[in-house]
């Protein structure tokens, strides 16, 4: 047995039966074993129901119930009531101890470490039965009528199933409105929101209790799904050890192994490994990188970048000024952004026979403005959110040797490319080259923490540091030790290499599926590439109404200008890839994307 097939058998049977209520019976304790791999508990994780425990009243048993609800509070369970039954007959003489008193106590203590937990849950003593006749049947549910009503409110059938949203749900986008303010988003002309209760695998729960197939990764993020119990395990042992600590004179076991795991996937002759908390600061760490180095070696006037146009590294000031101009909305803050050297945008596409001629631009930057330029950073093969574009590898290695010409750095963002997504764990080995400088994030945790890299080469880290010289940067949570415990496991996950199929099968599932969308009215392009898929159209899109269709057709898919685009999580069944295209085709068929 495993725990997909019987949820999903679980919740047809429940479909098909007129029952309001899903009562299921746990087979034996927490973990009680299902398979090699899986145990009860593992089962109610993705069912996600609340969980009414039953444990026997004996002296020791203390021990094994609290032990239960640690487990179920750690896997996100709501523990809907505790039932206790005496093991023993209170009335039994032993001599010396008052057994009804020690069960009464037992009761006692449950409820009050229940209650020190912020827990309201019913704690019942139900008698010990000779007899289960009428009367006794009769007993007892006097007895769990409060736990019954308590559920029945707490947990009712549309809240569970779909349908209305409970008036506290709705009172989350209320308080949301009154006090948060959301990404690229104003704060009184409120976007749609969607309340979500929780997520597992490949699947986002709404507080109203429908449920979306994730064609997002939130963001590249979360590539082995969500709620994985390997990197969810991780945090909790690191937890337990040590959340955190300043990494200025102190280091740690998750960090170091973390840096010479990556250091070891990474492409031939990165060395340094430099943590900071999110992909925007390890873009402005790679900048900073790049001037100490410029500045070390006297080259004193190399204080600018030049970078391709349609490209994207994050929102902090230095990672914007890198941008594309027009996307990157340079205009809003053109007072003060740093200037920078903008090329042309790498013009053949991956899929194309290479054309020399899309390197003659960045060619005649470098040698106009070579002496200027401090490092060319750039998105390796994929352009993420500049365009979702996907350009010819050989465009890197011609531009690597022009980067060697004019004696300045390479920098690759592979904040989105890292860690499998198109297909090769860094985007950079498509073109067989190394960068000098390399930054990753998103993916690298998993999708559980925030945490990102920046990755130098030897030539970088001694020019900084040669006659003294110092890196000047350290942010507070650098190297955290719970992200860097995450993202340990994450590379545990990809180190079985597993993930070359999964991206592999996503990638044959979106060709297939968004094959359709091809010769649809207002599509410019189709492509794909490893796990990620792209419809771009001719005008932008409502991204309002768009999403709102999406979430309609159980899919969780957020379009922005005029790309539609898929990068689900690599655990998504094949099933599940092709819903998402299904969606998108039903999208442009219905006309969803122009109202
Ligand atoms: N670089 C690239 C290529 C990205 O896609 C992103 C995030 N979308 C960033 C940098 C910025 O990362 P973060 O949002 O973690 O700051």
């Amino acid at each position: 047995m495993d725990c997909m097939s019987l949820r999903g058998d679980i919740l047809a049977h429940w479909a098909t039966v007129p029952a309001r209520a899903l009562l299921l019976e746990g087979a034996g304790g927490l973990r009680v074993p299902l398979n090699e791999d899986e145990d009860m508990l593992d089962l109610m994780a993705v069912l996600g129901l609340p969980v009414f425990l039953v444990g026997g009243n004996y002296l020791g048993c203390l021990n094994h119930i609290l032990l239960s609800i640690d487990a179920l509070r750690h896997s996100g369970l709501e523990l809907a009531g505790l039932a206790l039954v005496p093991s023993v007959d209170p009335d039994a003489g032993c001599p010396g101890v008052d057994i009804a008193a020690m069960l009464a106590d037992n009761a006692r203590i449950l409820r009050h470490r229940l209650g020190r937990t912020g827990s309201d849950a019913p704690v019942v003593e139900l008698p010990r039965l000779k007899n289960l006749d009428e009367g006794g049947w009769d007993k007892l549910a006097r007895l769990l009528t409060p736990v019954a009503l308590r559920m029945a409110q707490t947990w009712s059938e549309p809240a569970l199933a779909g349908g209305q949203a409970s008036s506290e749900e709705q009172n989350l986008v209320r308080r949301d409105r009154a006090a948060v303010w959301h990404p690229y988003a104003s704060a009184l002309d409120f976007p749609p929101l969607n309340a979500v209760r929780r997520t597992w695998a490949n699947r986002i729960v709404l507080a109203d209790g429908r449920e979306l197939v994730d064609g997002m990764s939130s963001w590249w993020a979360a590539v082995h799904g969500y709620n994985n119990p390997h990197l969810l395990d991780a945090l909790r042992v690191q937890a337990g050890r040590m959340p955190h600590v300043m990494f200025g004179g102190l280091t740690h076991e998750p960090a170091v192994a973390l840096a010479e795991r990556l250091l070891g996937l990474m492409p031939e002759g990165l060395e340094r490994v430099f943590f900071s908390d999110s992909g925007s600061v390890a873009v402005d760490v790679a900048l900073k990188m790049a001037l100490q180095y410029q500045y070390a070696r006297g080259e004193t006037g190399r204080t600018c970048f030049l970078t391709p146009r349609g490209g994207y590294h994050g929102d902090t000031i230095g990672a914007m000024s890198v941008c594309d101009p027009v996307t990157g909305m340079h205009g809003l803050f053109a007072g003060m952004l740093p200037r920078q050297l903008f090329m042309e945008q790498p013009s053949c596409g991956f899929d194309q026979p290479f054309d020399p001629a899309s390197l003659d631009n960045a060619r005649q930057m470098l040698e106009q403005h070579g002496k200027k330029i401090a490092a060319v950073i750039l998105e390796p093969v994929v352009q993420g959110a500049g365009g979702m574009w996907f350009y010819h590898p050989e465009y890197l290695r011609g531009l690597a040797q022009l980067c060697r010409d004019a004696d300045t750095l390479l920098i690759f963002d592979e904040i989105a490319t890292g860690f499998g997504r198109t297909g090769k764990m860094f985007a950079a080995e498509w073109a067989g080259i190394s960068p000098d400088i390399l930054c990753c994030g998103k993916a690298l945790t998993g999708g559980v923490l925030t945490l990102a890299a920046t990755v130098c080469n030897k030539r970088v880290a001694e020019g900084i540091c040669r006659d003294g010289g110092v890196f000047m940067h350290g942010p507070t949570f650098m190297a955290n030790a719970l992200a860097c415990a995450v993202a340990g496991a994450s590379l545990d996950l990809l180190s079985s290499g597993r993930w070359r199929q999964q991206v592999g099968d996503i990638e044959r599932d979106l060709r297939t599926g968004l094959a359709p969308c091809r010769d649809m009215p207002g599509v410019a392009h189709v492509r794909v590439l490893g796990a990620i898929g792209v419809v771009e159209m001719k005008e932008p899109v409502n991204t309002r109404t768009l999403q709102a269709f999406f979430v309609d057709q159980g899919v969780w898919l957020r379009p922005f200008n005029r790309l539609i685009y898929l990068m689900p999580p690599y655990v998504t069944p094949a099933g599940d890839t092709l819903r998402l295209c299904a969606a998108v085709e039903e999208a442009l068929r219905q006309g969803a994307h122009l109202s």
